[in-house]
């Protein structure tokens, strides 16, 4: 990409992640102005603004790419903003987790990015769209849907894993395992006391791999079932999948498709989509293919769980 291309669309969320993590942003922007683009900088004000300005940019002929600085949750608005047009998205990593962008192969260090900037190896990315909103990791049903919303109540602006711990901790404790009805393309998967995971990356928080055949690009979503109704056997589950080896475990059932219904009988199933939370049951899930075209390192691999959590301690 040269600058005669036209301007760099720059989408900041001022408030993600950790504060230490803002550097990074502001030098890529650094580099950026030395190789002399014109950077044009928006700070979000919510997470619909994200969208909106992505939105605007993508029909903007002047605008060569959009660049996302922020965490899962701005990412995904300014890639919804930029969907069907081809204009590419590169992010730059600044939340607490950065799935996405560990997924597509990104670490913390501005070297990758400038990189994968300079290579422009582009993949397209598909999103998921759960009851009109879309995500672009995972969609959570049950346990961690009731951990996200307790995150959720208590945040207060900048958020760090220790955040996580405590909700973890209280909803391990008090959680009632209801039933879930899981319909994938049609069909009826299972109905009865689960966790349900549907997503588009093969890994989750601190690099665990529950969707670990997982393609962002394969114009499918991937579908983890765990068959679950006491702590025990969720402490089995949790340690299994540590492991690598839930997907051919007898009480788990894993399964790909493109459109996915997840009901209850009953109305106390909390969901989450990309870490905040979700719509109330029924959820219907469809995935949109190849949504949009995303700058990526080339060849490069998600980090696995010992490299997430030196970064996360780091
Ligand atoms: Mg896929």
């Amino acid at each position: 990409m040269k600058p005669e291309d036209g301007y760099i669309a720059y989408i900041v969320n001022p408030k993600s992640g950790a504060t230490s993590s803002n550097l990074l942003g502001r030098r890529f922007e650094q580099y950026l102005h030395k190789k002399g683009f014109y950077v044009k900088v928006s700070l979000t004000t919510s997470l619909e603004n994200a969208r909106e300005l992505s939105a605007n940019s993508s029909i903007d002929y002047d605008c060569a790419m959009v660049v996302a600085v922020g965490g899962d949750g701005t990412v995904r608005e300014v890639a919804q903003g930029l969907e069907g047009s081809n204009k590419p998205l590169l992010i730059v990593p600044q939340g607490t987790e950065n799935l996405l962008a560990n997924e597509l192969g990104f670490d913390e260090r501005l070297k990758t990015i400038t990189r994968a900037f300079e290579a422009e190896y582009v993949r397209h990315l598909d999103m998921g769209r759960a009851n009109g909103k879309c995500f672009t990791t995972i969609a959570g049903f049950g346990f961690d849907g009731q951990v996200v919303n307790r995150v959720s109540e208590q945040r207060k602006g900048h958020i760090d894993h220790f955040d996580y711990f405590w909700p973890i901790w209280r909803t391990f404790w008090n959680y009632k395992f209801n039933p879930m009805k899981v319909e994938i393309d049609g069909e009826e998967v299972f109905n009865g006391p689960s966790l349900v995971f549907v997503g588009n990356i093969s890994r989750y928080a601190v690099g665990i791999q529950i969707l670990r055949f997982a393609d962002y690009g394969d114009g499918l979503l991937d579908v983890c079932i765990y068959k679950c109704s006491s702590k025990v056997r969720l402490a089995k589950h949790s340690m299994m999948t540590v492991l690598k080896q839930h997907a051919k475990a007898g009480d788990v059932i894993y399964r790909q498709g493109k459109s996915i219904i997840v009901s209850s009988n009953t109305d106390s199933v909390m969901t989450e989509i990309d870490g905040d939370p979700g719509p109330t049951l029924p959820v219907h899930i469809e995935v949109i293919s190849q949504a949009v075209n995303c700058i990526v390192p080339e060849n490069a691999k998600p980090a696995g769980i010992r490299t997430r959590i030196i970064r996360a301690i780091g």
